[in-house]
């Protein structure tokens, strides 16, 4: 028994969108230094080799808890480096936003992202695999972890 489990690796993804601006401040001097909004796209993957008691990697409302602090932390916030000076107008004029360590690039929305996914949802049997983030349907940008 196992030893075909053992070489099946399963890998399963869920998108959640949320809305939020952002602009590239730091080091940065093209278009979108100018703040804008997108439509975001998040893509969560989960993968493992073992499924759970309903033959599942994780049941897709489990992974709700993520598209819940999506919702509570990004969503319809203006995105800022931490040292954009657009920041204390936003919060001087009471505005939602969500202040980041490094530039707040499709690259750095996934890192943060990731680190969270990781909080929830990693354990002995399964990891997160990637998260990808679309700032449109032709461009978006994926980290993984490094084990
Ligand atoms: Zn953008």
């Amino acid at each position: 028994m196992g030893s075909n489990e053992e070489k099946i690796r399963y890998e399963l993804t869920r998108e959640f969108r949320f809305e939020a601006a952002h602009r590239l401040y730091k080091n940065y001097s093209g278009k979108c230094g100018n703040n804008h909004g997108h439509s975001w796209h998040v893509i969560v993957a989960i993968h493992g080799f073992k499924l759970d008691d309903s033959d599942m990697l994780i049941d897709f409302n489990d992974l709700k808890p993520l598209k819940r602090w999506i919702n509570e932390v990004l969503d319809h916030t203006t995105i800022l480096w931490e040292s954009d000076p657009m920041l204390a107008y936003i919060k001087e004029s009471k505005q939602r936003y969500f202040a980041t360590k490094k530039s707040p690039t499709s690259e750095h929305i996934a890192e943060i992202i990731l680190a969270k996914a990781m909080e929830l949802f990693n354990n002995d049997r399964i990891k997160v695999k990637y998260i990808e983030v679309k700032e449109s349907c032709t461009s978006g940008a994926k980290v993984f972890p490094k084990n």
